[in-house]
C-alpha cells in the first residue's frame, strides 16, 4: 500500500514537472530569457575550448600525466583563459607561435621574411658577442636579444651567441652528421631531422658552449633566472624529454615575447611545449 502511494506522489510531480517545462516552451518570453542566458553562458570559444580539452588525446603532450591537471584548470576558468589567450594571439602579428617538434614538420622552403645578419659591428653595438660569421635571427627577435644583453651586460655578464637561424638544409647537414657519428637514437636526442627545428623558424639562440657545462657559467645562470623577464623561454627543461623529446639544453632559447612567456607561466606550468602545442591545435 505504501508503495502505491509513494509511486502515485512521483507520478504526480512528474506531470507537475511536464506541464512547467512545457509552460516554459509555449511562452515565448521565457524563451527568450533562456536562450540570453544561454548566451551569456557558453561562447562559441567556450565551446571550441571545452571540445579541445574534453577529447582524448588532448591538445597538448601527454606522457609525463600533467596535461590532464592544466586541462582541468583552463576548463574551472575558461573566460579568463580566453581573454589571456586572445591576448597571445593579437600580440602574435608577426607569426611566431609555429609549433616545429617531432611531429610537426616545417616545409623544406620555410624561411621568415624578416630576417637580420649578426655582423659583428651589429653585435658589438648591441652588446653581445657572436661566435661566428653566419648568423641570423628574426628582427624582432634580435631587438629583444640586444635588451637581453645590454641588461646582462649591466651586471657585467657577456652573452655569446652561438647558434641561431638554420636553413631547411643545414639542419639537414648536422643531423645527417650526428647520427653518422652517433647513432639515430643518440642523435635524436639532441638533434633535430631536417624540418623539425626551432632554429629554422629563426626564434631560437644557442648561447655559449652548446654543452652541459654551459648550466653553471655565470652567463648560464643568468639567462636561467631572467630570460624571461625578455621574453626568452627555456624549450627543453631538465625532466621534460617525454614531453619535448629532446633532453635537457641549457643554452637554447626561443624567443615567445613576455605576453606569451606570462601566458605560458600562468596556465601551462611553464613549458613552452604544451603552449605552443595547444596554440596550433586552437588555429586548425
Ligand atoms: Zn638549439
Amino acid at each position: 500500500m505504501k508503495s502505491n502511494v509513494i509511486v502515485l506522489f512521483l507520478l504526480v510531480v512528474l506531470v507537475f514537472a511536464g506541464c512547467k517545462g512545457k509552460q516554459i516552451q509555449n511562452n515565448p518570453n521565457d524563451y527568450i530569457e533562456v536562450s540570453v542566458k544561454m548566451a551569456n553562458q557558453i561562447s562559441p570559444e567556450e565551446e571550441k575550448l571545452t571540445q579541445l580539452l574534453t577529447r582524448y588525446p588532448l591538445p597538448f603532450n601527454n606522457e609525463k600525466g600533467e596535461a590532464n591537471q592544466i586541462a582541468e584548470r583552463i576548463l574551472q576558468d575558461k573566460k579568463s583563459f580566453l581573454a589571456d589567450l586572445q591576448e597571445v594571439l593579437e600580440k602574435d602579428t608577426w607569426d611566431s607561435l609555429i609549433l616545429a617538434d617531432k611531429k610537426h614538420f616545417l616545409s623544406e622552403d620555410y624561411e621568415p621574411a624578416d630576417l637580420v645578419s649578426l655582423t659583428q659591428d651589429l653585435a658589438k653595438a648591441h652588446s653581445y658577442v657572436i661566435n661566428r660569421n653566419d648568423l641570423s635571427l628574426r628582427i624582432p627577435v634580435e631587438k629583444a636579444l640586444q635588451t637581453m644583453a645590454e641588461a646582462a651586460k649591466a651586471e657585467g655578464i657577456t652573452l655569446v651567441v652561438s647558434s641561431t637561424y638554420r636553413t631547411y638544409s643545414y639542419q639537414k647537414m648536422i643531423y645527417e652528421r650526428n647520427v653518422a657519428q652517433m647513432g639515430k637514437e643518440a642523435a635524436d636526442r639532441e638533434s633535430a631531422a631536417p624540418g623539425t627545428s626551432q632554429h629554422q623558424l629563426g626564434v631560437a639562440i644557442d648561447f655559449g658552449s652548446i654543452t652541459d657545462e654551459y648550466a653553471e657559467t655565470k652567463a648560464g645562470k643568468w639567462l636561467a633566472s631572467n630570460a624571461s623577464k625578455y621574453g626568452f623561454s627555456l624549450s627543453f627543461p631538465k625532466e621534460y624529454e617525454a614531453v619535448t623529446g629532446y633532453r635537457r639544453e641549457c643554452w637554447h632559447y626561443r624567443y615567445v615575447g613576455e605576453k606569451a612567456i606570462a601566458f605560458q607561466e600562468k596556465w601551462f606550468n611553464d613549458i613552452q611545449q604544451y603552449m605552443i602545442e595547444f596554440i596550433y591545435a586552437w588555429r586548425q
